[in-house]
């Protein structure tokens, strides 16, 4: 499947290079990675825009052909202006969060809520209407600066797009840029750099304003400079909205966030657990207050 990627990744820029809803070029490239197809209920509700609650209640997860779980029971919930600090080791389950709350995946145990509501009566598309993710490393298309950011809201008006890159503190750099706002940004976004990209993801999700976000460790490969350079933008996009910030670096936690500790699921020595008469795979999560 690692072989695939790169075809898969091209195909994927072409769907979003047609323009294509958001929510359309998801499925497209899910499609294509061939992850099992979580379809709308039967009578799914369209969402407006959320209030921004979201919880987790008991939720269970383990990936399709895998015994071992890669969430159990784990609860959270989250409000606007609260940012809710995912943390924990690598393969802790974290990413799997983000992708639970999308529904790429159903949970196999428990709920999950976005005000009040289980996800799984809300059709897709307007559930992901509610959620920005912000990945690690954010893939542009090889449009332009422009293209890349009004991506966030299709149709935008080039004084938008500027507002929204003023707030993620790139207009400056931009406005230096050979051709400004229609500058390709090359394969991917390869001629820009790492922070610069981010800041072009945060200016697209300042645009697309959905009231929850998901920020997957956002900081991860990016320098001491650069860092402050995208904590700024992006301390003024989590205001006021609901922030599930997944990160396995506490330096860059915000202040008044609460902490999630995701443990992972332990390997489980079935044979002594059924000794002691537990069920495999034991929740272990701790969330203090
Ligand atoms: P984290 O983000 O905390 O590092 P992940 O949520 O990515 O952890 O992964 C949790 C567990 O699920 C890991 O054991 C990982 O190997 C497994 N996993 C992640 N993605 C997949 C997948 N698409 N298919 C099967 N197993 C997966
Ligand atoms: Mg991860």
């Amino acid at each position: 499947l690692a072989l695939l990627y790169p075809a898969v990744q091209g195909l994927g820029e072409m769907a979003l290079t047609v323009s294509q809803a958001a929510a359309g070029a998801d499925r497209v490239i899910e499609l294509l990675r061939g992850r099992p197809t979580v379809t709308d209920a039967p009578g799914a509700v369209a969402v407006g825009r959320s209030r921004g609650l979201v919880s987790f209640e008991k939720v269970g997860f383990a990936y399709p052909g895998r015994g071992r779980p890669a969430l159990q029971e784990l609860s959270f919930s989250a409000v606007p202006g609260q940012v809710v600090v995912l943390t924990g080791p690598s393969g802790a389950g974290k990413s799997t969060i983000a992708k639970l709350l999308l529904r790429f995946y159903e949970p196999g145990a428990g709920r999950i809520l976005l005000d009040g509501v289980d996800i799984r009566g809300l059709t897709r598309r307007s559930l992901r209407e509610n959620v920005t993710v912000l990945h690690q490393e954010t893939l542009l298309f090889s449009g332009s600066v422009r293209d890349n950011i009004a991506y966030g809201r299709p149709g935008a008006s080039l004084e938008e797009i500027i507002g929204a890159a003023e707030a993620a503190g790139v207009h400056d750099f931009v406005k230096l840029l050979p051709q400004g706002y229609d500058t390709p940004v090359g394969q991917r976004g390869r001629l820009l750099s790492g922070g610069q990209r981010q800041r072009i993801a945060i200016a697209r999700a300042i645009l697309r304003d959905a009231p929850v976000l998901v920020l997957d460790e956002p900081m991860t490969g990016l320098d001491e400079g650069t860092v402050e350079q995208v904590m700024r933008p992006l301390r003024r996009l989590m205001a006021g909205r609901t922030t599930l910030l997944i990160t396995h670096d506490l330096r860059h936690v915000p202040e008044g966030a609460r902490m999630v500790h995701v443990d992972p699921v332990p390997r489980v020595d079935r044979v002594r657990l059924k000794r002691v008469g537990f069920q495999p795979h034991t929740a272990r999560l701790s969330a203090p207050p």
